[in-house]
């Protein structure tokens, strides 16, 4: 749906990296985008030997304003890594960063795999995966709100004790409420503990 509420069919471009060797080395990338071509709604792939260099960004920049691509579906490490660049990938061609999936071929498929068919089509069924998901994918826009910079715990056992303590020695009001008329939870209703024999309470 665009904002108007009406359908259009995505236009996505799905970019296999081989990281260097990392991925190359034992999925087939050149097979994996052949095939992620013929998934509905791919108008686009590529084999990047580095998707997240500076050259492979500007491909991607290049491919959403000529090709009007309007989703993105990067295979490659873990989005823990590039997310965040890729993101700004798309935010600097015009297209609202939240338009991108990635999905992660590496450490979920070559480090973990010997090389070979199976790692391929694993790497195969991720992507139709990313693809799949990326039709579901809305624009999305930060937006800031009014909170009250204070936190509530729940239980005054030793966990809630020191979560309360942690939180006010990081400068925030903390609110500890506990059910029963004393605080120490378990802990109270001890003598010595192990391994320290320290005195429970
Ligand atoms: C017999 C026994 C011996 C043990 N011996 C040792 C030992 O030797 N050494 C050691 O390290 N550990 C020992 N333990 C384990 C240790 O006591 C517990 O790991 C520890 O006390 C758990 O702390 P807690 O804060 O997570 O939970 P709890 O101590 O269970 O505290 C939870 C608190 O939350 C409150 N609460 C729960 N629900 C609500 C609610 N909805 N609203 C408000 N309050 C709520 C409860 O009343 C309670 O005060 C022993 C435990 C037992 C039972």
């Amino acid at each position: 749906m665009n904002r108007m509420g009406e359908y259009r069919k995505p236009r996505i471009g799905v970019y296999i990296c081989q990281c260097g060797s990392n991925i190359a080395a034992t999925v087939d990338t050149e097979a994996v985008a052949e095939f992620a071509s013929r998934l509905d709604g791919v108008v686009l792939t590529r084999v990047n030997k580095y998707t997240c260099s500076d050259p492979g960004q500007a491909t991607i920049r290049k491919d959403i304003q000529e090709q009007k691509l309007d989703r993105v579906v990067i295979a490659a490490c873990t989005p823990r890594m590039h997310e965040p660049t890729f993101r700004r990938t798309l935010e600097s061609a015009g297209l609202n960063p939240y338009y991108l999936e990635m999905t992660n071929i590496r450490e979920q498929v070559s480090w973990v795999h010997p090389a070979g068919e199976a790692a391929t089509h694993k790497a195969m069924d991720l992507v139709a995966a990313a693809v799949e998901r990326v039709h579901l994918h809305r624009a999305l826009y930060p937006r800031k709100s009014p909170i009250e910079p204070a936190a509530l715990v729940v239980g005054a056992g030793i966990a809630g004790i020191q979560a309360a303590l942690d939180i006010a020695d990081a400068g925030y009001q903390v609110y500890l409420v506990e059910r029963e008329p004393t605080i120490g939870g378990k802990m109270a209703q001890l003598d010595k503990t192990f391994p320290t024999l320290d005195c429970a309470t």
